[in-house]
């Protein structure tokens, strides 16, 4: 079976051609696939019954199988999906409410199951790694989801996606892009790169890969820390990619790019939120354009890696403000949903 979700534009036409279609119908069938977001081959009314027979033998238009959903009070929907071989990942979509009385719709995709940096907060990187997604397997989530929209409401759409999910996206260079450029293309989802943002923990050389692509995506770094001390038991990918060659890598991208980074730092009760972490932060980052995401940590079952204080949490944004770093304190969603990444999947996995 060939899942249509992984072929480049090129690669169905090729496929397409294979079964003795003409090539127009790839062009048909792309159209099903990404803009009709179709749920099954019956439904391309404009396609001959025989080819769609013919792709009901060979194709299937999904990798996905919903296994669970909750949705939290502030109306986050996280889903585990369950993939072809009995793994599971985990998609949620994030309503953000408009001064105008409209709703935005953010959906952070996961990119592996599992992940192999392992950090010790993170309720994935305590899972282990499986293995990478396949392109498909990552449209997939956004189909799902787009989908899922517009069958509420038909006006909805999805306007960012974060690659913020399970896994380190940049571990999974290939397969991401591919899915990346199909979410951009006009025969695709049609999505601007700029609504679409990668998380990493910070890989150097695939940093340096992306500044010299041409869709300029935006770029977001898990810093959580100051000082290499500390960032290498946080983050150990820290041992290998130290913090003066990540910023400065990161100085790099924006040169090439002028797509300002955003670092991302998780605030952990008496770990990294001391007035004094805030002043070695700001003075790593400082002079950089960039900008500062702070984040009370979700409260994981792993010991020891709680939020702060909302008056500390304060504090350090003070304290960056002060030292002219621009930054925000990210509004927490979905917690009661435990919509931290890998957190379901971790109580799924447990339950099984
Ligand atoms: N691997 C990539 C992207 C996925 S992790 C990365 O690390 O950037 C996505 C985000 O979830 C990261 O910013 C990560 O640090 C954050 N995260 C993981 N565990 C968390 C926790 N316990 N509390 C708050 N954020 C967490
Ligand atoms: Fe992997 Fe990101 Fe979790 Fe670290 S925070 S283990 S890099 S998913």
């Amino acid at each position: 079976m060939i899942s249509l979700t992984d072929l480049t534009a090129a690669q169905l036409r090729e496929f397409v051609v294979s079964l003795g279609e003409p090539e127009y119908r790839a062009k048909q069938l792309q159209h099903w696939i990404y803009r009709g977001l179709a749920n099954s081959f019956e439904e391309m009314a404009n396609l001959p019954k025989s080819f769609r027979e013919k792709l009901t033998q060979k194709a299937q238009l999904h990798t996905l199988i919903p296994a669970q959903e909750v949705t939290a009070r502030d109306d986050t929907v996280k889903v585990l999906f369950s993939l072809v071989d009995g793994s599971t990942i985990e998609t949620a979509l994030m309503p953000y409410p408009t001064p105008t009385g409209g709703t935005r719709y953010t959906l952070c995709v996961s990119t592996q199951v599992g992940c192999p940096i392992g950090c010790a907060f993170c309720a994935t990187g305590q899972q282990g790694f499986e293995r990478n997604l396949t392109a498909g397997e990552i449209l997939d989530q956004v189909l799902l989801f787009a989908r899922r929209l517009r069958d509420r409401q038909s006006d909805a759409r999805i306007d960012n996606i974060v690659f913020m999910g399970m896994g380190e996206p940049m571990a999974n260079y290939d397969a991401l892009w591919q899915a990346i450029e199909m979410l951009n293309s006009p025969e695709g989802l049609g999505l601007g790169a700029r609504n679409m943002t990668i998380s990493t923990s910070g890989l150097i050389p695939q940093i340096e890969r992306l500044s010299k692509e041409k869709l300029q995506v935006g770029l977001a770094v898990s810093l959580h820390a100051a000082t290499d001390e500390l960032r290498g038991k946080l983050v150990p990918i820290n041992r290998k990619y130290a913090l003066k060659p990540l910023i400065s890598a990161c100085r790099d991208y924006f040169e090439k790019t002028g797509r300002r980074v955003s670092f991302e730092y998780i605030l952990f009760e008496g770990i990294n939120d001391s007035p004094r972490d805030a002043r070695a932060l700001a003075h790593l980052i400082q002079g950089r354009n960039c900008h500062a995401n702070l984040i009370p940590a979700n409260p994981t079952k792993s010991r020891g890696y709680r939020p702060p204080s909302q008056e500390t949490v304060q504090a350090f944004e003070q304290e960056l403000k002060r030292l002219s770093i621009t930054c925000t304190v990210r509004s927490r969603k979905g917690v009661d949903i435990e919509a931290g990444c890998g957190q379901l999947r971790s109580r799924f996995l447990k339950s099984k």
